[in-house]
């Protein structure tokens, strides 16, 4: 018999941290937790195979499901010595959602559940507090209509507000035992109103309908977007958590927080948390109170007046940095921590590895490997490469003048320029149509995560460090200040103001989530300095990778970034791309639109000099390091004048009348260009062409290499060949190119010509073109777009419903399909190597600065990956990250 529910608590578990696709994280945890003996309310996990189970079977459980977990709950009545629905020795549980990857409040919880009219009356009695058993009750109601039922929210806490109102109350801690009962009696009455039935009163009922709630909210709009944004597969699905509660709200020796071993922001290794004194969970998550300080270094940093639990509750407190430092060696990793305690007796909620900035995940990296806690190679592997890309995120200028109007906590850095709106459909909307927003808002929730995708940054008057604005937008490496409580916000009205002053939506702010401050109009900003940290972690990664990383860069700057990045040579210069200023591509269009091969050529000698002058520079800026450059590529009516403005322009200074510029430029006209006149059918329709860039090519070298010393192999690259004679013929362009320049100069250098696979054709023949062809670099943009036969330029109008419908899991122009492309790839390689056995073997599309693509690209055993300048730390950590795990496999 399936085995779907696995018992936990009580210093013992039936899984443990490894089980994490089959209990989820939260589950897995919280068994591993019981297995080292801390103090975990007994309770049990309903596995992620149920949620499928569920999904798969039109929302229906496995027949055995009920049976496993009325087990289950008279375990958990052994251990905490109580019974599920008996007034007598009531036990009242929780029941949470816990995906196999963490999000962070995506899905369903319920609180309090077994409460009813009955034993809400035990509950009193045996607290000796009815305010807080009637407290729970209405909290319960509240939580399950929401979760459960399908009843907004919002219809009670227009009850609450109005309950408050006729008192004269301003927090929900004023309410008496008997206006709760009075919003009880109430809430129930709504509940009635709005569905025709009475609020269950069944205990295994409101479970079942609770476990059935959790499984549901796996399929929310809001937990598939997240989904999508995280690259979390729906087959996944999440495990249901069912634990005795433990009650922080039972007066004020009672509390509940969240905690860090060490501070995600900074990775400063201090435990840094917040609670809340006599409070539920949910109090902390949603801000509605602003927290206090853990530990009292911290209060004091903060300049808090509120106490910090150490000095408030000493031996609670005591007991739980213990259990933080024992979690955080035992999983060797930072951890995020909730607990609660209940009436002095502590009792641990969760632990999980904390999210944390890339600032704190590279300190906490390096602070690890050198406490020993982790090797080097671990904590190279600890660092997401996609996420160094926060590391560039701008600061404001240290001399920039600040017009200050509010503050709030700093909650993720970065500093972040946009125009004020106030809702996260605004924020889209905006952003869609080219404006860079901040999305303000009181507080912000799961619902928003769409909105705060969209902004620059996130402004919220409400909440604290681990609010769910502060959470999410560290997530993203999105700048956010939270809690900026002096700033009132008039959703209504479309106005915020503090500090009497008033700004309206659209008009612009600066917030910097580095310092917490919140600024009018734009403010210059300055790019960040890398950390200590980064270039440790660099260096590691350096000596741990195979591959070598190269830039595609064309331009002198580029190149020179590229070198300031770590990048070990260039792997595609776009030739192209110089000759696209003003005096280059008049001759460029002279060159194009010549009838004779003496025309074009003398066109071409007007261009020859600045190539040489490109060439030279690249050459001198990569001192000795390899540099491929590629012959010209594109369609050539990209050069060509569209408007009749430019025709009659260039006619003027070519001389020709302009209707024969037209005709010309209509004959060169293609209905797909991409699959048109490009790439070495150019060099082969117009050798002249080849020619020039060739000799300009050798050139450069000699001279860049009598210049600096150093010996300049350049790389010569063909682009889109299909069949080997198109290659050989092109070769022999450039080999002669190469003969006069050398004998023209008395000099001999050496230099590689080889070509981009970049057609499945020539994926296909690779052996054939090896023979003369001395490098390949896979082109993965066109050879994805040619495989596929899905245009590079137009898919995204589809390819975006193919991921929603589930047809394509990721976008082939982002991460290589290794099942198809990557196929060709493969072949090509081994067939390439076949032939020629020190052949070099590189790429160069977008896909050489994707970790996952570049993981692959070490197991086919690629010499290099070559991206764009800004993409090179990443590659290079991820080269690292491919090369230590293929170790570990192999
Ligand atoms: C490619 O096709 O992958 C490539 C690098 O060339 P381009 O993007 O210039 O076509
Ligand atoms: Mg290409």
């Amino acid at each position: 018999m399936t085995k779907w529910v696995y018992c936990f608590g009580d210093g013992k578990a039936e899984g443990r941290a490894s089980d994490r696709n089959l209990l989820g994280g939260k589950g897995a945890n919280l068994a591993e937790m019981s297995n080292l003996g801390l103090p975990v309310p007994p309770g049990f996990t309903i596995t992620t195979e149920v949620c499928t189970h569920y999904f798969t079977n039109g929302h229906t459980y496995p027949p055995e499901l009920r049976e496993q977990v009325g087990e289950a709950l008279k375990e958990v009545g052994r251990a905490t010595g109580r019974r599920f629905g008996d007034p007598a020795r009531l036990l009242l549980v929780s029941v949470r959602s816990g995906a196999r990857a963490s999000m962070p409040g995506m899905m369903d919880t319920v609180l309090n559940l077994g409460l009813n009219d009955v034993t809400v009356e035990a509950l009193a009695a045996e607290s000796g507090d009815p305010r807080f058993a009637y407290d729970s009750y209405r909290r319960f109601i509240q939580m399950y209509s929401d979760v459960v039922l399908g009843l907004d929210h919002d219809l009670f806490e227009e009850i609450l507000a109005d309950e408050k109102g006729r008192h004269g109350y301003d927090v929900d801690t004023e309410f008496s035992a008997a206006d709760w009962r009075r919003v009880i009696a109430q809430y129930k009455e709504r509940v009635e109103s709005e569905l025709g039935h009475h609020f269950p009163q069944e205990p295994e009922e409101q479970l079942l309908g609770a476990i059935g709630a959790v499984f549901s909210s796996w399929m929310t709009p809001r937990a598939v977007t997240y989904r999508r944004l995280h690259e979390i597969p729906e087959s996944w699905g999440t495990a249901v958590n069912v634990q005795a509660m433990v009650f922080g709200n039972m007066g004020d020796d009672s509390a509940t927080g969240v905690a860090f071993t060490r501070n995600p922001s900074t990775g400063e290794k201090s435990l840094y948390g917040e609670f809340l004194v006599n409070a539920q969970g949910e109090d902390v998550v949603a801000g509605i109170r602003t927290p206090q300080n853990l530990t009292e270094a911290a209060r004091l940093e903060a300049g808090s007046d509120q106490p910090s639990l150490e000095k408030i509750m000493p031996a609670a407190f005591a007991s739980f940095v213990e259990i933080a430092d024992k979690l955080e060696s035992h999983y060797s990793d930072m951890q995020d921590l909730e607990f609660t305690i209940e009436r002095g007796k502590l009792w641990m909620l969760q632990t999980r590895s904390g999210k944390r900035t890339t600032k704190a995940a590279l300190k906490i990296a390096v602070d690890m490997a050198n406490e020993g806690l982790i090797t080097r190679g671990e904590a190279v592997c600890r660092i997401d490469p996609a996420s160094l890309d926060q590391l560039l995120h701008p600061t404001i200028d240290p001399n920039a003048k600040r017009d200050m109007f509010a503050t709030g906590l700093p909650a993720s850095p970065g500093a972040a320029t946009g125009e004020i709106v106030f809702s996260s459909d605004e924020a889209e909307e905006m952003k869609g149509r080219g404006h860079k927003v901040i999305l303000v808002r009181v507080e912000t929730s799961p619902e928003d995560i769409h909105g705060m995708h969209a902004a620059e940054g996130i402004l919220t008057t409400r909440g604290g460090m681990t609010s769910h604005a502060a959470v999410v937008a560290r997530g993203m490496g999105k700048p956010c200040v939270s809690g900026a409580g002096t700033i009132q916000v008039d959703y209504r009205a479309g106005t915020m103001s503090a500090l009497g002053r008033t700004f309206e939506r659209g008009e612009v702010i600066t917030i910097d989530g580095s310092t917490g401050q919140v600024l009018n109009g734009a403010v210059p900003m300055t790019q960040p300095a890398f950390s200590g940290d980064f270039s440790t972690i660099m260096e590691w990664a350096d000596e741990l990778r195979r591959m070598k990383v190269r830039a595609n860069a064309e331009t002198p700057a580029d190149a020179r970034t590229a070198r300031s990045f770590g990048a070990e040579g260039i792997g595609l210069s776009r030739t192209e791309h110089m000759f696209f200023d003003e005096e280059r591509i008049a001759a460029m269009r002279e060159m194009i639109l010549a009838d004779t091969s003496e025309e074009r050529r003398a066109a071409l000698a007007k261009l020859l000099p600045m190539q040489r002058a490109d060439f030279t520079e690249l050459f001198e800026i990569m001192a000795g390091l390899p540099l491929t450059i590629r012959l010209l590529d594109p369609p050539l009516h990209e050069f060509l004048p569209k408007t009749e403005e430019e025709i009659a322009e260039v006619a003027a200074a070519m001389g020709v009348e302009a209707e024969q510029l037209r005709q010309r430029a209509e004959s060169l006209y293609e209905f797909n260009p991409m699959l048109g006149h490009r790439g070495c059918r150019l060099a082969i329709t117009y050798p002249e062409m080849a020619e020039m860039q060739a000799r300009a090519i050798f050139e450069a070298a000699i001279e860049a290499a009598q210049k600096t010393g150093a010996p300049v192999v350049p790389e010569i690259m063909v682009p889109l060949v299909a069949v080997a004679s198109e290659f050989s013929f092109v070769k022999a362009i450039i080999d002669a190119a190469a003969k006069e320049a050398m004998n023209e100069r008395g000099v001999e250098i050496e230099y590689l010509v080889g070509t981009m696979i970049e057609l499945p054709r020539a994926a296909l023949n690779a052996g054939e073109i090896a023979k003369e062809a001395e490098f390949f670099s896979f082109g993965t943009n066109d050879l994805t777009q040619t495989t596929f036969g899905i245009s590079r330029d137009d898919a995204s109008s589809f390819l975006d419903v193919y991921r929603q419908k589930g047809i394509i899991e990721r976008d082939p122009f982002v991460t290589l399909d290794e099942d198809g492309v990557g196929v060709l790839i493969r072949l090509a390689s081994d067939n390439g190597r076949a032939a020629r056995e020190a052949m070099k073997l590189g790429i160069c599309g977008e896909h050489g600065g994707d970790p996952s693509s570049i993981a692959f690209c070490e197991s086919v055993g690629l010499d290099y990956v070559s991206c764009s300048p800004f993409r090179v730390p990443i590659a290079r950590l991820a080269a690292a990250q491919a090369a230590c795990r293929a170790r570990l496999d192999g």
